[in-house]
C-alpha cells in the first residue's frame, strides 16, 4: 500500500451528528457509531462476549492476543476491551490493531467518550495519545508498553491486504464493526474475509453484530465456522465465528517479495546490540521490552559519535506529496514525541536539564501561499499549525516577521540522556569501552569479540554502529555517506534570553540552559575534520543572523574564535532514509536476483536471502532523535515477528537490501 505522490494532508474525518442523547451518527453512511440502547452493553456482548473475552486470555498461550478491528469509530469496543484486560486475572500483553478509513476529529471523538463516564480515565489517556487526522499508521503505546493500539487511518480492506501480504498468522480475535452492510458495502467485501482467515491464528474467532447473509456466506467461503448467537437486547441475533482448519491463504498481492524473509525465525530470548548511540539504545528498549533480555556492546561510552551533541531537536518536515520520505518523517516525528513524554512522565527524563518539549517554530519560505498552507493543515492542530507572525512571535519570545509552522509537541533533547533512560531497564546490560567489535556466527548463535575475548552471545544480533557498522564484514557492501555537522555553543544573551521555543530556519537554535543557546548546524559532505573550525562558527551565526534579523549586529560581533562547539559526523543513506531491517546475504541476492540487471522490470516473486538473527538499523543522519523510537519498534516487530507499525511499502522503504535491488536493477552490481 503506497501513497507515494498523492497529495499530502490530513485524512478526510467522519461526518457526525448528535441525536437527542448526545450519541453520534454518521451522516456519510446514515447510521449509529453504537447501538442507541445501551451501546457499551451491546459491545461488551457481541465483541469481547462473541471472542470468548476476557475468559480466553487465561488459557492463551502466545506472549501476545492479538485483536483486529474494521471501523475504530469513537474507540468504544478498544476502551471495554482495554478495561476487560485490566480487571482480568490474567493478562497477555495486548495488540490491538484498528482500521479506520473516516476517523472522528479529537473534538468528536472527546464529546462520543463523554458518554461512558465509567471509561474516563481509559479515554482520557486514548485522548491524549490519539493522532487526530494525521495519516498513515499509528502505533500507540499503553500500560508500559503491554498494551499496544495500532490506527490505519486507511480502507480496511486496503490495509488488511497490506498486513497480510507479510503471509503471517498474527491475529486472534477478529470485530466486526463497519456500519450495517446495506449502508456500507465497501466494509463487507468477500477479500476482506479471506484477509481476515489469512491472517488468523489458529483457533482465531471473529465477532459481528450483522447476521447479514451476505456476510456469513463471505465468511463461510473463507474458512470460517459461522454461527447465529442471541443478541443483545431486543436484538435477535448477532454472529461468532470460528477459523476452521488453517489452509486459506491470503488472495494474491502484487509486488516485489524480496523484502520478505523465507523463514520467520521466533522472537529471540536473547540479542546483541552493537552500538550505543540513539538507534543501538531504542533498539535495545524496545526488545527489552518485548522480554528479549539484552546485551549492547559500545566501542566507547553511549551516546557518543553523531549522537554526542548536547541539544538536539526533533525536527520533521512537510511535503505537498505522500512519499516514504515524507510519510516516515510524520508518523517517526508522532511517536517520537508520545515516547519522549512518556520517558519523561515516567521520570527517566528531567524537564529542562534533559530537554524540553516546548514546541518548534519552523520559518517558511517568505513567498509561500500561507493561506493555501493553512487550508492543507485544518485538523493537524496537534501536529503542526500555521502561525502567522504576531502569534510565532509571542509563542517562541521573540520577534518574527513572517508566518510558519508550529510543531508543538517538538521541542530539544540530550541524546545522552536518552540513551541513559531508555537502556536503565533491566533486561538490558551495557557494556561500555569495549573497543572494535567482531560480530561472527557461530552455530545458532551469535557472537560479540574484541581482541580475541568474547564478550556476548546472542540468538540474535543488531548492528547499529553508525558509520563504523561498514566495517563488519557482512556489511562492507553499505552504500553510505559521511556528513560533518558542527554546532555552536552561543553564550546567553539578554538580546536572546526571550527564546523559549526551539527556532528552526536554515539551522536551528534551542532556548538557552546552562547559559547557553545550541545553534547548529553545518551540513559537510565528505568533509573528515573532527576538530571545530572558528569558519563553521561563523557559518552558524550568520545563518542565525539572517532568520532573526534583529540580532544582526549583535551576532556579527561574536568572536567565533573565542566559541565553543561540537562536532558530529552523521551516516546517511542515498535517499535520506535510515535503512532498518534485516541484512541481506549480498552474494545470495545478486545470485537469485540477477535477471533484474537485464530487465529491471522482470522482478522475481521470490523472498530474499537475510542472514539468519542478523539485522541493521543505521543511517538515521542528522534526524534520530526522531527516527530511532519507531524505527526501533518496526524492527523489534520484525525481529519478534509481530505485526508492523508501518505499512509494507515503508517497512522496504526502509529495508537495507533496496540497494541491492536498486543497484541491480540500475546494472550497478
Ligand atoms: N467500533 C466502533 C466503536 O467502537 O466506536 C464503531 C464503529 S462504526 C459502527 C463503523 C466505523 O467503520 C466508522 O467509524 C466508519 O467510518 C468505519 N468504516 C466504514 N467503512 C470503512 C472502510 N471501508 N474501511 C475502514 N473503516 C470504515
Amino acid at each position: 500500500m503506497s501513497r507515494d505522490h498523492l497529495p499530502w494532508g490530513p485524512v478526510v474525518p467522519a461526518e457526525v451528528v448528535w441525536n437527542d442523547q448526545g450519541e453520534p451518527l454518521s451522516t456519510v453512511y446514515n447510521d449509529c457509531y453504537f447501538s442507541q440502547n445501551d451501546g457499551a452493553g451491546e459491545s461488551q456482548h457481541v465483541f469481547l462476549g462473541g471472542n470468548g473475552l476476557p475468559q480466553r486470555w487465561q488459557t492463551h498461550s502466545f506472549a501476545n492476543f492479538c485483536i483486529a478491528e474494521t471501523g475504530f469509530g469513537t474507540g468504544l469496543n478498544f476502551l471495554l476491551t482495554w478495561q476487560a484486560w485490566r480487571d482480568s486475572p490474567s493478562q497477555p500483553d495486548i495488540h490491538y490493531i484498528a482500521f479506520e478509513k473516516h476517523p472522528l476529529s479529537k473534538q468528536d471523538l472527546e464529546r462520543a467518550l463523554s458518554l461512558w463516564p465509567a471509561l474516563r480515565p481509559l479515554a482520557s489517556e486514548l485522548l491524549d495519545a490519539y493522532p487526530g487526522l494525521l495519516p498513515g499508521e499509528h502505533r500507540l503505546l499503553f500500560e508500559g508498553g503491554r498494551l499496544t493500539l495500532d490506527l490505519w487511518w486507511t480502507d480496511a480492506d486496503e490495509a488488511l491486504a497490506d498486513i497480510a501480504s507479510h503471509g503471517e498468522r498474527w491475529v486472534d480475535a477478529w470485530y466486526l464493526d463497519g456500519f450495517a452492510p446495506a449502508r456500507n458495502q465497501s466494509m463487507w467485501q468477500t477479500t476482506l474475509y479471506q484477509y481476515a482467515a489469512a491472517l488468523s491464528r489458529k483457533g482465531a474467532t471473529l465477532a459481528t453484530f450483522t447476521v447479514a447473509g451476505t456476510v456469513r456466506r463471505g465468511l463461510s467461503e473463507a474458512g470460517f465456522e459461522v454461527a447465529k448467537q442471541p443478541g443483545f437486547g431486543r436484538k435477535r441475533e448477532c454472529l461468532r465465528a470460528v477459523l476452521g482448519d488453517i489452509h486459506s491463504s491470503a488472495p494474491d498481492v502484487t509486488g516485489p517479495h524480496w523484502d520478505l524473509r523465507n523463514a520467520q525465525p521466533a522472537c529471540p530470548e536473547s540479542a546483541i546490540v552493537l552500538g550505543g548511540g540513539l538507534a543501538g539504545c531504542a533498539i535495545a528498549a524496545a526488545l527489552a521490552r518485548r522480554g528479549v533480555l539484552v546485551t549492547l556492546v559500545e566501542r566507547g561510552k553511549l551516546a557518543a559519535g553523531g549522537s554526542g551533541i548536547d541539544r538536539g531537536v526533533l525536527y520533521t518536515r512537510l511535503s505537498k506529496e505522500h512519499s516514504s520520505l515524507a510519510d516516515f518523517a510524520s508518523q517517526s516525528f508522532r511517536f517520537a514525541s508520545r515516547y519522549y513524554r512518556g520517558l519523561f512522565s515516567e521520570g527517566l527524563l528531567n524537564q529542562r536539564v534533559d530537554g524540553e518539549l516546548c514546541g518548534c517554530f519552523q520559518q517558511i519560505d517568505h513567498t509561500e501561499n500561507t493561506d493555501a498552507l493553512a487550508a492543507v493543515l485544518t485538523g493537524l492542530d496537534d501536529f503542526v499549525q500555521l502561525l502567522p507572525a504576531d502569534d510565532a512571535s509571542r509563542r517562541i519570545g521573540i520577534e518574527q516577521d513572517h508566518a510558519g509552522y508550529w510543531f508543538p509537541e517538538s521541542g530539544w533533547l540530550n541524546p545522552e540522556a536518552v540513551c541513559a533512560a531508555v537502556t536503565s531497564h533491566r533486561n538490558i546490560v551495557v557494556l561500555e569501552h569495549c573497543g572494535e567489535v567482531v560480530l561472527q556466527r557461530d552455530g545458532p548463535h551469535w557472537d560479540a569479540h574484541a581482541g580475541g575475548v568474547s564478550l556476548a552471545t546472542g540468538q540474535c544480533a543488531i548492528v547499529a554502529a553508525g558509520y563504523a557498522g561498514k566495517t563488519l564484514q557482512q556489511l562492507d557492501w553499505l552504500p553510505a555517506q559521511r556528513i560533518r555537522g558542527q554546532i555552536t555553543r552561543l553564550p546567553a544573551s539578554p538580546d536572546c534570553a526571550g527564546l523559549k521555543a526551539v527556532l528552526c530556519h536554515e539551522g536551528y537554535m534551542t532556548p538557552a540552559r546552562d547559559q547557553h543557546h545550541i545553534i547548529g548546524a553545518t551540513y559537510d559532505i565528505g568533509d573528515t575534520e573532527p576538530a571545530c573550525r572558528a569558519r563553521d562558527h561563523r557559518h552558524n551565526l550568520n545563518r542565525l543572523a539572517k532568520a532573526v534579523p534583529q540580532w544582526h549586529n549583535k551576532l556579527a560581533s561574536v568572536d567565533e574564535r573565542e566559541l565553543d562547539g561540537y562536532v558530529g559526523f552523521r551516516y546517511a543513506s542515498p535517499d535520506y532514509l535510515p535503512m532498518v531491517g534485516p541484512v541481506p546475504d549480498l552474494p545470495q541476492f545478486l545470485e537469485q536476483f540477477s535477471s533484474l540487471r537485464k530487465n529491471a522490470k522482470s522482478m522475481p516473486l521470490r523472498k530474499g536471502p537475510y542472514q539468519p538473527g542478523l539485522y541493521l538499523t543505521t543511517a538515521h543522519g542528522s534526524r534520530g532523535l526522531v527516527s530511532t523510537p519507531l524505527a526501533s519498534e518496526m524492527l523489534a516487530s520484525q525481529i519478534c515477528n509481530e505485526p508492523l507499525p508501518v505499512n509494507r511499502a515503508l517497512a522496504r522503504a526502509l529495508s537495507p537490501a533496496r540497494f541491492i535491488i536498486r543497484n541491480l536493477s540500475r546494472n550497478r552490481i
